[in-house]
């Protein structure tokens, strides 16, 4: 079960943001919802983590750690699928049914889990909400490996910016502490390692001419780092100013600044939860 004190803190989180963002009202909501689906993690067969591949650059997750019993995931699956297409009961129903032969959806989960999925050509439904919602299936697994006692040796070598755990790219970035270490947050499973500073999370452009960063008039605390070289933008919190971060609910309450980033060319880096809200942002405006 998911920790009863994290749902706790999140919740309390999530009750303080509507009162600073009721223009987020809407978001938060999904948002909720999401966070209530409870789940049971699962347990991986030690035999099948290598956490040698960490030092290698892979992430630890891979096909060998999903359970021979899909059922649990895909369950979940099919109800995100329905949360985040409530107001088109056809449209959620259509990609669950798609998915519905186990054979196909492992293949789905499978495919995100490896950060490569080729849709098969008669697929005509959302995309991002399908592949948002394959991710979001896989948390009990990436729990369960969560809880299987990484060596913090090799994760505290981790140099990527993807996830050392899950292979997902970061929604937020982090300063923290005495040192101004830069820590990143995946968009995923919220794990966090420590990275280079100035550095593009997407290219790994170094050249400091080419990456700028901006924030609002009457907020210094979150800042949009943008790279001119290949035109992607990260998001980061000065933690040194706030004591906790809660990487999606901050991605959420700072969507103003992924707006203006967007209108000024640069594009985010995952299909995430705030991802999909700005499609909606998109579609609607
Ligand atoms: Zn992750
Ligand atoms: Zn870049």
């Amino acid at each position: 079960m998911k920790n009863k004190e994290d749902s706790k803190k999140i919740a309390s989180a999530i009750k303080k943001a509507r009162g600073e963002h009721p223009e987020l009202t809407e978001a938060l909501d999904l948002l909720t919802k999401l966070t209530e689906i409870s789940f049971e993690e699962i347990s991986p067969n030690s035999e099948n983590i290598s956490w040698e591949k960490l030092d290698e650059g892979f992430p630890v997750i891979d096909k060998r750690l999903v359970p021979k019993d899909i059922s649990p995931l895909h369950k979940r699956f099919n109800e995100i699928v329905e949360i985040l297409i409530a107001e088109d009961k056809n449209g959620a129903s259509d990609i669950v049914a798609f998915f519905e032969k186990e054979k196909l959806f492992k293949k789905l989960i499978e495919g995100v889990l490896m950060g490569q999925y080729n849709f098969p050509k008669e697929f005509t439904h959302s995309k991002p909400i399908t592949l948002f919602a394959a991710g979001e299936a896989l948390l009990p697994i990436i729990d369960g490996i969560k809880k299987s006692d990484p060596p913090p040796k090799n994760l505290h070598l981790w140099e990527e910016s993807y996830c050392p755990i899950c292979g997902a790219m970061p929604n937020i970035s982090a300063i923290e502490g005495d040192e101004n270490r830069l820590f990143l947050y995946c968009s995923r499973c919220a794990q966090t390692w420590n990275f280079r500073r100035l550095v593009c999370t997407h290219c790994g452009e170094d050249d400091q001419q080419k990456l700028q960063y901006f924030h609002a008039e009457d907020n210094e605390i979150h800042r949009v780092y943008v790279c001119d070289t290949c035109k992607h933008y990260l998001k980061s919190v000065d933690k040194r100013e706030k004591t906790t971060v809660i990487p999606r609910l901050e991605d959420v309450a700072t969507i103003a600044l992924d707006i203006i980033a967007q209108r000024e060319g640069y594009k985010r880096e995952t299909i995430d939860f705030v991802g999909l809200i700005l499609m909606d942002y998109e579609t609607n405006k």
